[in-house]
């Protein structure tokens, strides 16, 4: 087989696999090309889902990523509705449902995660918030004027909570954590997060996990917490986090713990690459390994996955970014916010809820954080870029700083 394939089979028909297919042709690829999807849409965005889409801001047409005319420039077999369910890496072939078999020159998984689930989530009422499906489904029930459990203060249920207090709901949000988001950004940021939520009216039941889903024939009624008690829902909302959508790799001798495992080139065996949610991979500019899951990484991912795939042996070393709308709060990041982080507030006031917040591990930083702050973000992140050593915190104005 030459160096370049004449054949790549790209599996996972959402933001990394759509960016890989349209970075192989722009670069030049000529070859076959083939998008396998389980769900049967062209691909759309999800950030919308739990924001616009469920707020009813946005038609679900708008988070289409492509008509369906620029799709088919592409030049691409399009297998959506289609599930792979098995990988032969010696023999370079994918089943799929219905047993057909697909082989490949070039590989690449771009299968994202799934939303990670609770005994006893299968109830009416109960909902996560992962596909379109999903987020038209929990919209109809808000619409109802239902009260509201939204189990688990990460990113995802801080922007359902958010959502639902403006349309008006009755909302608790629970966390086996005592702050909101403190997995994601320090307890700093997640007191911040906290008082939000409360100013804006959600009830806040932290730092007690979910003991079981009350019910009624068969409707959720209500969460019971650790400690017995039990807060009323009429609509439940799971959102504890997710899984890499790697089931479907079992037995093909890829590494699969945390995501499909990769070398620093996205990498994962000969002739198998992986891009996105789904994609572990070592991030030399951090010196470490990673899994992002995040927007803009599945489409910088997937562009260098195709670089690679066409030859390229170019690393893959961003500075991730991510951002998150609550309420009327902007919050977005570069870089990284590992557990045990320094904090440091490098521009505005946290008072004032218009901040940066630089976090440094081992001496350097790692990571920027901004608050209604896109501007100076911007500015610092540099910071970042240059694993630079963080500046000392800005000083306190007449004590205004929390
Ligand atoms: C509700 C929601 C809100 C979000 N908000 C933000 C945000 O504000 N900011 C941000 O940065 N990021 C956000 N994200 C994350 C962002 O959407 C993801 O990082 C991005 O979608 C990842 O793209 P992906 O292509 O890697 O994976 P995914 O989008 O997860 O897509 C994977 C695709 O592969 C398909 N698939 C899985 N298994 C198989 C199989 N065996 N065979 C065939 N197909 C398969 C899936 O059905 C899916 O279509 C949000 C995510 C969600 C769900």
């Amino acid at each position: 087989m030459s160096a370049v394939p004449e054949d790549v089979v790209i599996v996972g028909a959402s933001a990394a696999g759509l960016a890989t297919a349209e970075a192989l042709r722009n670069k030049g690829y000529g070859g076959a090309l083939t998008l396998v999807g389980k769900e049967n849409r062209l691909p759309y965005d999800r950030p919308p889902l739990s924001k616009q889409i469920l707020s009813g801001a946005w038609e679900p047409e708008r988070v289409q990523l492509r008509d369906a005319a620029t799709v088919d420039r592409l030049g691409a077999r399009l297998m959506l509705g289609r599930t792979a369910v098995s990988l032969d890496t010696a023999a370079r072939r994918i089943t799929l449902d219905g047993d057909e078999t697909i082989g490949y020159d070039a590989l690449v998984v771009a299968t994202g995660v799934g939303p990670r689930r609770l005994p006893g989530d299968d109830l009416a009422g109960v909902h996560v918030v992962y596909s379109l499906d999903d987020a038209l489904a929990l919209r109809t029930e808000l619409l109802a004027d239902p009260k509201v459990v939204v189990v688990g203060a990460g990113f995802l249920g801080s922007e359902v909570t958010a959502v639902a207090r403006g349309m008006g709901l009755r909302v608790t949000l629970v966390d086996p954590m005592p702050v909101p988001m403190r997995r994601q950004f320090g307890e700093r940021i997640g007191t911040l997060v906290g008082r939000m939520h409360e100013e804006h009216g959600a009830e806040l039941r932290l730092g007690q996990g979910v003991a079981r889903f009350t019910q009624t024939d068969g409707r959720v009624t209500g969460v019971e917490l650790a400690d017995g008690g039990v807060v009323p829902a009429d609509v439940v909302v799971v959102a504890v986090g997710s899984t890499p959508g790697t089931a479907w790799l079992a037995g093909s001798g890829l590494e699969t713990a945390n995501g499909v495992q990769c070398d620093p080139q996205c990498q994962a065996a000969p002739g198998v690459w992986a891009a996105g949610d789904v994609a572990s991979w070592h991030n030399p500019h951090f010196d470490r390994r990673m899994r992002v899951e995040h927007r803009l990484n599945a489409t910088e991912q997937g562009l260098a996955v195709a670089e690679n795939i066409l030859g390229g042996q170019k690393p893959f070393a961003p500075v991730p970014y991510f951002w998150s709308d609550q309420y009327d709060v902007k919050m977005q990041a570069f870089g990284i916010f590992p557990e045990g982080a320094e904090t440091t507030v490098l521009h505005g006031s946290t008072d004032e809820r218009k901040f940066v917040v630089g976090y440094a591990d081992g001496g350097r930083t790692v990571g920027v954080l901004g608050w209604n702050s896109h501007r100076e973000l911007r500015k610092l992140r540099r910071l970042v870029v240059d694993a630079a050593r963080l500046p000392d915190e800005i000083p306190v104005a007449a004590g205004r700083q929390s």
